[in-house]
């Protein structure tokens, strides 16, 4: 079976005078999936998403979406797509109803279909009860709900959500979650659309993702599902001691066994690392540490959080430049 891709990029590059926003970017996302875009500050996610959204143009490369190319077709691209962004466009002095027939008119989606839609939207979202209350009297939730509403008035193939959830509390969050899933089909409720998600919280992109691309300096430098990029820096250590003082005996033992650069927490008293030897076991740490007379009160061997992952992948882009001057 050939796998057709909503998303696809190939060498993307985009500059904006002497700052080289993207390098080489590649991107394929699957039809129907979820791909979670990463990456610190000045990664260049809003410049990918710019340029997939026919925002801005590259400077080398090319880009399809849903088929079209960002350049060429333009108009095609915009047609195929709906984006929401962390900065909900919902205007506080109409009410949620209104909002919404109001972006269905601008979608292209007149008289009564706009309505229906609008209508629609609002049930699906749990809205319908708000819906002629103004929007300034809505809660942060609710207002993304609508705005993440408006996004999909047209039925776009491919949905860009630029931080959804920025700035929302864990309920408002997880509806939210629950609305992306059901859209990419993961829950039943018709699903189908490709959503390209760029996010700060890598517990949205583990939760979310089918896969996820970790950008760094304009370029991806991991990609996989959140399971792969886990698995690829192998499991987490970590031991809490006794006293302060112990935290740096442990830390000693931690590094001759891992070799990992072990992460002292005074407040915690624990000291965590990253192994990579799949070989280590708990009863070997425990074993060194109690030879080594450090006192331990707990010790944890499990799979890294993406969290961890996410720090690790970014923090070795980071001394590569280094490495390429000196090549
Ligand atoms: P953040 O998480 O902070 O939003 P990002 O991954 O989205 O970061 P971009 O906003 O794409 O990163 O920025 C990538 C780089 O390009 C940064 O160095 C940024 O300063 C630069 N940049 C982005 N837009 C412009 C612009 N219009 N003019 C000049 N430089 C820009």
């Amino acid at each position: 079976m050939t796998t057709t891709y909503a998303v696809l990029s190939e060498g993307l590059e985009k500059s904006y005078g002497e700052v080289r926003a993207l390098r080489g970017l590649d991107l394929a996302v699957p039809e129907g999936t979820i791909c979670g875009l990463l990456g610190p500050n000045g990664a260049g996610k809003t410049t990918a998403v710019r340029i997939l959204t026919t925002l801005t143009a590259p400077t080398a490369g090319r880009a399809l979406v849903a088929g079209h190319d960002v350049t060429r077709a333009p108009g095609a691209v915009r047609r195929s797509i709906g984006v929401t962004g962390q900065y909900a466009s919902v205007d506080g002095d109409l009410t949620g109803r209104e909002n919404l027939r109001l972006f269905a008119r601008l979608a292209g989606l007149r008289g009564a279909a706009g309505r229906a839609r609008a209508d629609e939207l609002l049930e699906r979202f749990e809205l319908t009860e708000a819906a002629d209350r103004t929007a300034s009297t809505w809660s942060g939730g609710m207002r993304r709900r609508l705005d993440l509403a408006a996004g999909l008035l047209a039925r776009p193939r491919v949905l860009f959500l630029d931080e959804p959830t920025t700035g929302l509390d864990p309920a408002a969050r997880d509806r939210i979650w629950t609305a992306v899933q059901e859209l990419a089909g993961r829950s039943g409720g018709g699903g189908g659309t490709t959503v390209l998600l760029t996010t700060q919280y890598l517990e949205e992109a583990d939760r979310l993702a089918d896969d996820i691309v970790v950008v760094d300096g304009g370029r991806a430098v991991a990609t996989g599902t959140p399971a792969e990029l886990k698995s690829r820096i192998g499991s987490h250590a970590e031991v809490t001691v006794t006293h302060p003082d112990a935290l740096t005996g442990a830390a000693a033992v931690l590094d001759r066994l891992t070799g990992g650069r072990p992460v002292l927490n005074g407040e915690r008293l624990t000291v965590g690392v990253t192994v990579s030897d799949t070989g280590l076991t708990l009863p070997r740490i425990i074993r060194a540490l109690d030879t080594a007379g450090i006192p331990v009160t707990d010790a944890t061997l499990r799979p890294p959080t993406l969290d961890e992952v996410f720090l690790r992948l970014t923090r070795v882009r980071e001394v590569a430049p280094e490495k390429e001057h000196a090549a």
